[in-house]
């Protein structure tokens, strides 16, 4: 049995590295419209910020040879053709399969692509784009950029060019930044916190509507909300869409099965499939790296073994990085909220009958793999929840109560 899969990204590679870890002997080919071994975009921002480009590799820059793979780089696949079980790529090479995995992740939305045509403009998703800014701040000695976004990848942007020492605006529709992993009080808490501890400067319902070049070159931008700034780079990470074009023809995401199933003959999963939420049973995109691993082991599992179920993704969202000043949540900002706040820490949960429907922690996120845990379990925690959120101990302290099942309603 021939397996192919669409993408080398972390759900890909995941899938790879799990069927041959389950025995599965037969051939692989990886096709990937970029020219590198699988990557975690997670931890790209931190070869801007400056670690090494190899620490990116997260399952070793050897991967394709250590796991039998042949790779077809540089190779994006433009369609799908499930009763040929055949893939062609845009330059019009085929290739059959008999089981396909496809994990082609999300792309960055852009309003003006256009822009993206003039030197200095740069989206913030892939490697691609990391290497090509990282070689334009150095070319051009850049020492203070734009960057147009302010959700969690445009925080990420943001956090891994002020680590890098250049001076950052941060430009953003709504009234706080992160504000799909915040709520109202949480995400005006965090936005101040960012501001006094990088010096970055926020600006809020605000866009940037325009740029001026000079023979090709970024010079400035200007905002939505009024005035102008001189720069010389652009980071625009304002959303993304899932890349479902070649399977669906649409950019909405694929539909899977429990099996990770989108056809009897091809898995998919990450960034790109359609699940249901363990908690609330709710469709939709869930694009988180956990979320992309469980889903690539069902399917591993289920094309080798022919069992096992996707339990079901999870909103979490954890923005850990270039700081010290953690912010972490999941599920959803409606119930009764319970808050605790002491100096830099902000910590906030949302109950529905007694159970945890969501949850925010800042600047102290010890606890919040416990809180994780009474979320996903559903666990009635009326009576405790005010001492958990209060009381700063680390998490094996509460995976112990868990485990004497110490804690009750
Ligand atoms: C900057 C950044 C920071 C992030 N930080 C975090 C974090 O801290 N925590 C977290 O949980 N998640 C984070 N994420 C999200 C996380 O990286 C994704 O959820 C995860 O990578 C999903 O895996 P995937 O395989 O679906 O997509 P990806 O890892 O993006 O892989 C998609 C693959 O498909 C390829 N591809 C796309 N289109 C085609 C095509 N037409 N033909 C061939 N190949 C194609 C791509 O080149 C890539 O190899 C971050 C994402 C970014 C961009």
């Amino acid at each position: 049995m021939k397996v192919v899969t669409v993408g080398t990204g972390m759900a890909a590679a995941e899938f790879v590295q799990r069927l041959r870890l389950e025995g599965f002997e037969g051939p692989i080919t990886m096709v990937g419209d970029e020219n590198y071994p699988p990557y975690s975009p997670c931890v790209i921002p931190f070869f801007l910020a400056g670690e090494p480009l190899d620490t990116v590799y997260w399952k070793g820059s050897d991967f394709y040879e250590r796991y039998g793979v042949t790779s077809r780089l540089g190779s994006p696949v433009v369609s799908v053709d499930p009763e040929r079980r055949l893939i062609t790529t845009a330059s019009g090479k085929s290739e059959s399969y008999d089981r396909l995995f496809y994990a082609t992740g999300a792309k960055s939305w852009y309003p003006n692509p256009e822009w993206l045509d003039t030197s200095g403009v740069f989206g913030f998703k892939t490697l691609t784009d990391m290497v090509a800014i990282d070689r334009y701040v150095l070319e051009h000695n850049v020492t203070r950029a734009v960057v147009f976004g302010g959700g969690f990848i445009g925080v990420d942007a943001a956090l891994a060019l002020w680590h890098r020492g250049l001076e950052i605006t941060l430009v953003h529709r709504n009234t706080r930044v992160l504000s799909q992993m915040t709520d109202e009080d949480g995400g005006h808490f965090a936005t101040d916190k960012l501001r006094e501890k990088t010096g970055i400067n926020i600006r809020l319902k605000a866009t940037v509507d325009g740029i001026t070049a000079d023979h090709g070159q970024l010079t400035g931008v200007s905002f939505s909300d009024g005035g102008s700034m001189e720069t010389t780079l652009l980071i625009i990470a304002i959303g993304v869409s899932p890349n479902s074009e070649a399977m669906t023809g649409q950019d909405k995401g694929v539909t899977v099965s429990p099996q990770m199933l989108a056809d009897p003959t091809i898995y998919c999963a990450g960034d790109v499939a359609i699940t249901p939420h363990l908690v609330t049973g709710k469709d939709g995109i869930y694009a988180t790296y956990p979320n992309a691993m469980a889903q690539a082991r069902t399917a591993a599992r289920h094309l080798v073994q022919g069992d096992g179920e996707y339990a079901g993704s999870i909103n979490t969202n954890v923005l850990k990085k270039h700081i010290d000043f953690p912010i972490v949540s999941a599920g959803s900002f409606s119930g009764e909220p319970v808050t605790w706040q002491q100096g830099d820490i902000w910590r906030r949960v949302y109950m529905v009958e007694g159970k945890i429907s969501g949850y925010l922690i800042i600047g102290d996120t010890r606890m919040s793999g416990y809180i994780f845990q009474l979320y996903r379990s559903q666990k009635r925690v009326d009576m405790s929840i005010k001492t958990i959120i209060s009381s700063p101990k680390h998490d094996g302290y509460y995976r112990e109560m868990l485990r004497a099942n110490m804690i009750n309603s």
